[in-house]
């Protein structure tokens, strides 16, 4: 009950609006944003004519009855035929960073911008981001939405924001050093290389920085991986859901209790279903994520499959928030590879190396296939100071790893150790996983 107080306390509006939902009016907010955005997405060609035999929704059972948007209309479709106002309100446009095959492009008016700033502003607020912190925004700049969206965020608290953007890691770190960064935003991938980087340098990632939160997001990352990041820091690390078609990061976001993402659920209406039968699924069900917009004007999503996989958690939070969580994204659908007829996905083997103490930052897997039989190779970068061990103690260790990697995707991998700083990095989204097979 303490932490809840602490939360709302703020006089600031967007922690209001939680205290208006806890009052019960979410599923109202919900039903009243469902219907706006279907009556608003009438007004692009494209709904229009897919919409072509929905006269009105009433209820939820009315709306579970429209058909599923796609990526694939989006890439498909001429971008404007979205557009559900005109041009002259329209102020900003967006694209995905093309991770898979061609860009969306995403529309907002004036009042979209504000709205989401709003969401990221609750999303920070919530793990604590104050007008006092100096907030470091690690993430690109531009078309991709990480950039822009929380730099807006963390505007509207107050932060002093430095637009630093990706790469050029001795330049981050100087500002880090200089302007006594306490907040960063970044991919998980990014900030393990980082990491790698300063120990690297003889420095010490605990006590050459002013930082005490990382926020993480646009790729994966396993809960060891977090462990593993506040170890090395000495801060808190939280987990940043979003994509550009829901107006990039902040759709979900972690909570002080770090055990599941807040989804905005009076921003963004969520269902789970099974990816191949387009069901519906229960409360607690894995599945894929789909997401309806609920205020945007420029270009409402109406059940939009996102790919990715997760679940609703059905307890409700320690902090008392009303919106639900969902668990920590498994991954997109079309991250999953079959290996030996075994469906595994790379979050899976993230979570059981990154458990080893002796594992350094980065991994890669590789997918082969000799004499018509599959080979899943994982290499690992390990500690130096493991290295110096003598060669038995290497064999055991990738002979415990090969096992317990076994155990949990059910295929015997070969393990390749490497020295650290040796796989290839990036730092915006990392590619973990190469199939040879493909190629
Ligand atoms: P692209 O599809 O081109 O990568 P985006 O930059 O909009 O486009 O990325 C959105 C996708 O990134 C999400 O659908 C999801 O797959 C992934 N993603 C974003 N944040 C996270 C996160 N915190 N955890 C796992 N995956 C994430
Ligand atoms: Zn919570």
């Amino acid at each position: 009950m303490k932490q809840k107080q602490d939360f709302s306390s703020s006089p600031d509006y967007w922690e209001e609006k939680i205290e208006l939902i806890e009052k019960g009016k979410l599923r109202d907010i919900q039903l009243e944003g469902l219907i706006s955005s279907f009556e608003r997405a009438k007004k692009s060609e494209f709904y229009k004519f897919k919409f072509k035999d929905f006269e009105k929704i009433k209820n939820i059972d009315d709306f579970e009855k429209l058909p599923f948007t796609t990526k694939f209309d989006l890439v498909e479709n001429d971008p404007f035929a979205f557009l559900s106002t005109d041009i002259k309100n329209i102020v900003r446009v967006h694209s995905s960073s093309g991770t898979t095959g061609r860009s969306k492009y995403i529309f907002y008016t004036k009042r979209d911008i504000n709205t989401w700033a709003d969401t990221v502003a609750r999303c920070l607020y919530m793990i604590g981001v104050r007008k006092e912190d100096v907030f470091q925004n690690m993430m690109s700049y531009g078309l991709f939405t990480g950039g822009l969206g929380l730099h807006y965020g963390a505007e509207r608290i107050g932060c002093l924001i430095i637009p630093a953007g990706t790469g050029n890691t001795e330049k981050q770190l100087e500002l880090m050093k200089q302007l006594k960064t306490t907040v960063i935003h970044i991919t998980p991938s990014y900030l393990l290389y980082i990491a790698h980087f300063i120990e690297e340098n003889g420095l010490s990632p605990k006590r050459e920085f002013n930082l005490r939160i990382a926020v993480v997001g646009a790729e994966p990352h396993s809960e060891t991986t977090r462990r593993k990041l506040e170890n090395i820091f000495g801060i808190n690390v939280y987990n940043c859901y979003g994509l550009s078609e829901m107006n990039g990061p902040g759709v979900a976001f972690e909570c002080p209790f770090k055990d599941g993402l807040h989804l905005w659920e009076d921003q963004y209406y969520m269902e789970i279903i099974n990816p191949k039968t387009g069901k519906v699924l229960k409360e607690g069900e894995e599945g894929e994520l789909v997401l309806t917009t609920l205020k945007r004007e420029g270009m409402p999503l109406i059940r939009y499959r996102t790919g990715d996989l997760t679940k609703i958690i059905k307890e409700k939070c320690k902090c008392g928030r009303t919106h639900r969580k969902i668990q920590r994204i498994k991954g997109r659908a079309d991250d999953m590879f079959i290996v030996k007829g075994v469906n595994i996905f790379p979050s899976q083997i993230e979570t059981v190396i990154m458990d080893f103490p002796e594992v350094d930052k980065n991994y890669q897997i590789i997918i082969d296939r000799k004499e018509g039989l599959d080979i899943l190779t994982v290499q690992i970068e390990i500690k130096k100071d493991f290295f110096k061990g003598d060669i038995n103690e290497l064999k055991n260790l990738q002979e415990k790893i090969r096992e317990e990697l076994k155990e949990k995707i059910l295929v015997t991998p070969i393990v390749e150790f490497v020295e650290p700083g040796t796989l290839p990095t990036t730092t915006g989204k990392a590619k973990r996983v190469i199939d040879k097979r493909r190629l």
